[in-house]
């Protein structure tokens, strides 16, 4: 959550990407640009009809394809010239056509909780950029949100540990202490059938506290062993 970007891994765009075909009406009203696919689409289904090169070059010199639809179409009541511009696939900051990647202005973690009809309108809300640019558009979108978002893992992080310690202090309690709790993973490791254990290990040693009389005579013995050795070298 602390990358807004996290896990995405951008898909560098091949070839044109605003194909830039004009779609008109029947009385010749720019519409829209559409995609290669969706002006073949038209063709194919008799839909509409390229125009020739002649009627082409003398009504709509810029553009390179224009597709003209046979029928009334419900776009010809609002047609917005933003719609039928022709856009140049390269970086929008530097102008470069090198390693394109689509940029969401808004960043995704934000905009996911958008209604359906803010995110199916974003066309003008996503932009190209090149490798170097995205980047940097990341960053400076995260000087509006990243502090926030560290602010709120720490408080999240934190919460977690709370409720881990008060789970932890309740377990305890639940299983009837902290000697049975004791034992109960000392049992579940001795499942394993541990052959080299230590002496002396899985049981508690407080030196403080009275020593267990089998402890004594160990400590006793080798007390003993050693003043032995000692007054043997003499
Ligand atoms: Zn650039």
């Amino acid at each position: 959550m602390s990358d807004a970007h996290q896990g995405e891994t951008r898909q560098v765009l091949v070839g044109e990407y605003y194909s830039n075909i004009l779609l008109v009406s029947r009385r010749n009203a720019p519409l829209t640009t559409v995609s290669d696919k969706r002006a073949q689409w038209y063709v194919e289904r008799d839909l509409a009809e390229e125009l020739t090169e002649t009627e082409r070059t003398e009504k709509f010199p810029r553009y390179s394809r224009v597709v003209r639809l046979k029928f009334k179409a419900k776009l010809e009541d609002k047609c917005d010239p933003f719609y039928h511009q022709i856009i140049e696939t390269r970086c929008v900051v530097c102008g470069g056509k090198e390693g394109l990647t689509l940029h969401h202005v808004v960043p995704s973690v934000i905009r996911k909780w958008f209604p359906d009809e803010h995110k199916n309108h974003s066309h003008g809300w996503c932009v190209l950029l090149c490798e170097r640019h995205h980047g940097k558009a990341d960053e400076v979108a995260k000087e509006i949100h990243q502090k926030e978002i560290t602010e709120m893992d720490k408080k999240i992080s934190q919460v977690i540990k709370d409720l881990r310690d008060e789970w932890a202090q309740d377990f305890i309690k639940r299983n009837g202490g902290l000697e049975n709790v004791k034992r109960l993973y000392k049992d579940k490791f001795l499942t394993l059938k541990p052959q080299h254990v230590p002496e002396g290990f899985l049981e508690d040693h407080n030196p403080r506290g009275p020593l267990q009389p089998n402890v004594w005579q160990k400590c006793l013995t080798k007390a003993a062993s050693f003043l032995q050795s000692v007054f043997k070298s003499k």
